[in-house]
């Protein structure tokens, strides 16, 4: 090839790898495979060498990542790096477009706004220039006015084009960000090293990016969500999203043009739900106005400007403070101490006290009454303390005491360790403690235990305060008398408890020994102990080697087995109740149909309730899980269920219905 042939070669590569780094990066759609790629690249690369007299610096083979830098030269922006202003409901949201509305009517402007509204990525900003149409820095947003140059480091980012189509110059906003798999991909390799761990893929995110080595940027598969392009002229913020699009930028596709705020509040409700679905982190919705011509018009308050607005997400993690600490007695006379909070919002609801666990724990966070502690909540449900803020703790603040003895009973407490990792935790032996009565009346008419359906734990606990019910057997000898007229009882409520409790008279042996409360005796135990023994009868006299000869029934589940059937008050509880229950015996089935198959189910079903329909599977031997993988079988569906539909889709999971499965048994 001559000079001009082989120039010609290296642009028609840049461009062909151009194309394809698009059609990977950004639409997620490659025509082909990685290898044919990387030998595309290989061959641009060894032509650059050969002639470096048509390299450049936006050539794709520089973005391995060139030499570590010393550190990072400060930029000051051309334009300040604005952020919006936040909001937390739909009245504050309205508030502001009525704002809005009015100050454009003072402009002599009639016409209404209409928005765009995107995900608030929890990332960094960066600030990326384009000069005729060349990437010619990138910098981080730092104070809005001064960032730090860290344009080795997006040059190694796929899903930034280093040269546009166009030979434009324009500021592009974008927002980098990390998948939540890289987060855990990478702290697994730090753990193993041990460094410290990255705590959000928004530490991840700017941790990478303010790495002075480019070439450990290009190994961290950083993305970048292109949302705004400074300079240049569009009729909206929408058309500016396609052009961002068209120039070959990584786009975040979930975007929605609204015409009024209430598909605003439909969009963020529904993100709202999906948030923690999502590879990035998501912490609310940035409302735009659509039209820029309204953008000056509205102009910019002292903080920020008035065309656009974050409407965050309800915080998830939250700083408040420690009120005090007391000691709550469980149904197995475990001691959890209870912290007390000041009353605060989080996720949504108000969160006053939050589990401690138990005294390890309260070391092991260093927590003292009066600290400033951070509040999570764990599985979206239990609140739960993660950290403490030790810099704002009061003077002369105390390390917290367990109790010796039991806060209901007086009677003295034992420090037990449970199974080979469990923690120690203060027992209250007394089998007659009332607080473990109460807990344990609360556990044994569970949904999951005799499922008393309206008899949930404030009524547990108001009826025994009244003298109503005593133990476990007298629930069975209530009368509707007893109950209508009682606060939050008339004649009909108070009749339908009756029905309840009739109805869970007859129970299955599995179900009963678990509401039991046997301490180690979860739902699971407690199927796999009815099975082996078939009637209650041979479970309370089965000895410690007859247990343990069980599989799944390790020593310390068979000494509190054989512990609690050799409790006096217990045989005597147990007595009195057999005269009011019938306990089901356990069938030997002659078939295990559904043996070595696993279920799913999702929504509701016509006949059976999710837990009859489980019973049912592990009757005949099947497996129920609690979601969607290659390893499940078959999706038993009801009404509804979602999500689980699609993941089926996406392993090719049989779907059933409840006839289906009833005729699988037969
Ligand atoms: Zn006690």
């Amino acid at each position: 090839m001559n000079k001009a042939q082989i120039q010609k070669r290296i642009e028609e590569l840049r461009a062909e790898l151009e194309k394809h780094r698009v059609l990977y990066h950004v639409h997620d759609a490659p025509v082909i495979s990685d290898e044919v790629y990387d030998s595309l690249m290989r061959e641009l690369d060894s032509l650059e060498r050969e002639h470096p007299e048509f390299d450049t610096p936006y050539s794709p083979t520089h973005r391995v990542g060139g030499e570590p830098l010393a550190k990072f030269k400060k930029v000051t922006h051309d334009i300040r790096q604005w952020s919006f202003d936040n909001v937390f409901s739909f009245e504050e949201l309205t508030e502001w477009e009525e704002r809005n509305v009015n100050l454009l009517k003072k402009e002599g402007i009639e016409e209404r706004p209409t928005y765009v509204a995107e995900m608030k990525i929890d990332g960094l900003k960066v600030i990326m220039t384009y000069r005729d149409g060349a990437l010619v820095r990138a910098a981080t947003r730092g104070n809005g006015e001064v960032g730090e140059d860290i344009t080795e480091n997006i040059k190694t980012v796929r899903s930034i084009p280093l040269v546009l189509a166009e030979k434009v110059s324009i500021t592009v906003i974008g927002e980098a960000w990390m998948k939540k798999k890289d987060l855990a991909r990478i702290n697994k390799e730090r753990e193993k090293e041990g460094l410290p761990l990255y705590a959000n893929t928004r530490n991840l995110a700017a941790g990478t990016l303010r790495q002075l080595d480019p070439k450990i940027v290009a190994s961290r598969n950083i993305q970048i969500f292109a949302y705004d392009i400074e300079g240049g002229h569009f009729a909206s913020q929408e058309e500016e999203l396609q052009t961002l699009l068209d120039f070959g930028f990584l786009v975040n596709k979930d975007h929605k043009v609204c015409k009024i705020l209430k598909e605003v509040q439909a969009f963020y409700d529904i993100w709202k739900e999906k948030r923690n679905a999502q590879d990035y982190g998501i912490d609310g919705v940035v409302i735009k106005v659509n039209e820029r011509k309204l953008w000056d018009a509205l102009g910019y308050t002292a903080k920020a400007p008035r065309a656009g607005i974050a409407y965050k997400f309800p915080a998830e993690e939250v700083a408040t403070k420690l009120i005090s600490i007391s000691c709550q007695v469980g149904r197995t006379g475990a001691i959890t101490p209870i912290a007390n909070l000041e009353p605060v919002l989080v996720a949504g609801s108000v969160v006053k006290r939050a589990t401690l666990h138990n005294e390890d724990e309260i070391k092991r966070l260093d927590v003292r009454v009066g600290d400033t502690v951070s509040l999570r909540k764990a599985g979206d449900v239990i609140p739960e303390i993660f950290d403490v803020l030790k810099d704002l703790r009061p003077k002369g603040a105390k390390e917290f005491v367990m109790p010796t003895k039991c806060p209901e009973c007086d009677s003295v407490l034992v420090r037990e360790t449970v199974g080979k990792n469990q923690s120690a935790a203060w027992y209250c032996k007394n089998s007659d403690c009332p607080a473990k009565h109460l807990e344990g009346l609360i556990h044994f008419v569970s949904k999951k235990g005799m499922n008393i359906e309206g008899l949930g734990e404030k009524i547990v606990e108001e009826f025994r305060e009244l003298g109503l019910i005593t133990d476990q057997a007298s629930i069975f000898t209530l009368k509707k008398e007893d109950i209508a007229g009682l606060e939050g009882f008339g004649e009909k409520s108070a009749e339908n408890l009756i029905t309840s409790i009739q109805t869970a008279r007859t129970v299955s042996l599995g179900r009963f020994l678990y509401s039991l409360g046997i301490r180690h005796v979860g739902e699971t135990t407690a199927k796999d102990i009815a099975k082996a023994f078939k009637t209650i009868g041979a479970i309370s006299h089965a000895t410690y080697e007859e247990l343990i000869a069980v599989e799944g029934i390790g020593e310390v589940v068979a000494r509190s087995i054989v512990d609690f059937f050799q409790n006096k008050s217990n045989q005597d509880m147990l007595e009195e109740l057999l005269r009011e229950v019938e306990v089901e015996e356990e069938k030997r089935k002659g078939t295990q149909k559904l043996a070595g198959l696993t279920f799913v189910i999702t929504g509701s079903l016509p006949t059976l309730s999710r837990d009859e329909a489980k019973d049912l599977i592990e009757l005949y031997g099947g497996k129920v899980a609690g979601s969607v993988s290659k390893n499940t079988d078959y999706l038993l569906v009801g009404e509804g269920g979602g999500s689980k539909r699609e993941d089926a889709k996406k392993y090719g999971t049989k779907v059933i219905t409840e006839e289906e499965m009833i005729n699988m048994v037969k």
